[in-house]
């Protein structure tokens, strides 16, 4: 017998059926392969050469169940846009099993494969459109060292679904360190079920933290490290101008990645206020929104730990550390994010002025709406003395006698901190991206997908976006911003 291509390893499966449903994929008509991430593959250690195309296509379109996958749909509730929904779940993914690689475990997703008693009105289906545009997101994200969850491959299922019209349907494979979120504790807290509560906070403890089982009070130490890695993550997304889009509770994984790439996107022009979310009209979820939502949102995960927190019937002291904890967020956010910005200005040391420094460039770039990502790789090339590349930072302001003078100021800066230009631009090169998923280059790698059939352009972008720092000559065409006719001003959610 041949050996089982995928080593499934599943421990969710084994909490019990308080934690999901079983229910398998719904089969497909015609599923071809669009994706396959070999090296996320060889990674997993699954054997993917001892699977041809079609075969390949059948198991990652939820056709064909390998042998060892316990396929299931996790329970979870959430908070989506301030308003709790005590039930949602995965209503078009199911979890085919784990792997364990490398001494760590992740779960193996199928997204778009299908109703589950969570479903409720949704047809359980995805675009080829949206799925493509995750997988190049989520990969992206990786390559740009940003916690997230990963695409292992991309399946058009030869389906047609409804939504605005008809559009061809797809489903993606995702990886994750645990599919586990802030919404799968608040479902248990919603319940009352509070052996359940404590057997997935163990759960994750001994998957994800393993180095807590040790504390003092685990649970206090558990909220501390999601809240750390909460602050760290929005802290990453907030350096290169990634804006979630749909902050919901049930999107907040307690793992720390990036998790269920919807309507978000990459800022091109810098706005603080920016929303791209057709569905977000209050801009509760807008660029500059993220880090406090990240914490109302942590507020919530406090909230369903209590129980957990307390020692004897001491409620006001399980409030009291929890509050403690979480008014840690700012500080640990704000650092993170002050740490990375002195890096994306090439700064080495810390001096007074550093914030009003990093703040000033900000309004400057918010005042112009530059191209937030250009800007900081334009200033990634300059040199203590003003040159004919100083032309090229100029030309993505209008206000540059302003600019100017706050070049002026930075260069004075790095002086006295002896920076030398060789070494701090490439530095500066390593942590300021040249190349990011803009909007219209993915809608544009989208449209060859679902209209022509023509799947090159992903490839060839995928390739860009994996070396997002790397400058190269022929990639000119990737680097550049949206003329306004290619402005993608609206992301949907009705993926
Ligand atoms: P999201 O905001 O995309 O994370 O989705 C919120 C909830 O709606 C989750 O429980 C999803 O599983 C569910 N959902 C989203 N789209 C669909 C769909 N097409 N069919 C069934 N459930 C869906
Ligand atoms: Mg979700």
């Amino acid at each position: 017998m041949r050996m089982a291509a995928i080593a499934f390893d599943n421990s969710y499966s084994a909490l019990g059926s308080a934690f999901y449903t079983r229910v398998e994929p719904e089969p497909v008509s015609d599923p071809r392969l669009l994706f396959f991430n070999d090296d996320l593959a060889a990674m997993l250690g699954i054997q993917a050469g001892s699977l041809d195309i079609a075969e390949k296509a059948a198991v990652f379109s939820g056709n064909r169940i390998p042998d060892g996958a316990e396929p299931l749909a996790m329970v979870y509730s959430g908070h989506q846009f301030g308003a709790f929904n005590p039930r949602l779940g995965d209503g078009r993914a199911i979890l085919l099993g784990e792997v364990v690689a490398g001494g760590e475990r992740f779960d193996i997703q199928l997204k778009g494969s299908g109703r589950t008693p969570y479903s409720r009105n949704g047809d359980g289906r995805a675009t080829v459109g949206a799925v493509l545009r995750e997988s190049i997101l989520s990969e992206a994200m990786a390559n740009l060292g940003v916690p997230t969850t990963r695409s292992l491959a991309v399946v058009s299922t030869g389906d047609l679904i409804r939504r605005e019209g008809w559009l061809p349907g797809g489903v993606i494979t995702r990886v994750s360190r645990s599919f586990v979120r802030i919404g799968t504790f608040e479902y248990f807290a919603s319940i009352g079920d509070h052996d359940a509560m404590k057997k997935l906070a163990n759960y994750v403890i001994d998957r994800i933290y393993p180095d807590l089982r040790d504390a003092g009070n685990p649970y206090e130490a558990l909220l501390a490290q999601v809240i750390e890695r909460q602050a760290r993550l929005i802290a990453h997304w907030m350096r290169i101008g990634f804006i979630h889009g749909v902050m919901n509770t049930d999107n907040v994984s307690i793992a720390g990645e990036t998790i269920d790439y919807g309507p978000c996107a990459f800022m091109d022009g810098f706005d603080h206020d920016q929303v791209f979310s057709s569905i977000d009209r209050q801009g509760r979820y807008a660029y500059g929104n993220q880090p406090s939502i990240g914490q109302w949102n942590l507020v919530r995960f406090a909230e369903t730990l209590l129980p957990l927190l307390m020692q004897g019937d001491d409620t006001r002291a399980a409030v009291a550390a929890a509050e403690r904890l979480l008014n840690e967020f700012r500080d640990i956010y704000h650092q993170a994010w002050f740490d990375g910005m002195r890096e994306k200005l090439g700064l080495v040391t810390q001096a007074r002025d550093d914030a009003r420094l990093i703040d000033d460039f900000l309004d400057l770039l918010d005042r112009d709406t530059a191209d937030f990502t250009l800007a900081f790789r334009r200033l990634s090339s300059l040199g203590l003395e003003p040159s004919a590349r100083d032309a090229e930072m100029k030309a993505l302001f209008h206000r540059v006698p302003d600019l100017e003078a706050w070049l002026a100021r930075w260069r004075q800066r790095l002086r006295d901190e002896n920076s030398r230009d060789a070494e701090r631009q490439q530095r500066m090169q390593r942590v300021n991206p040249l190349y990011i998923p803009r909007n219209h280059l993915v809608e544009a790698v989208i449209r060859a997908a679902e209209d022509h059939g023509d799947m090159q352009p992903f490839h060839q972008l995928g390739e860009v976006l994996q070396n997002p720092f790397e400058e190269r000559p022929e990639w000119s065409e990737y680097a550049r911003p949206p003329k306004p006719e290619e402005q993608v001003l609206q992301t949907y959610c009705g993926t």
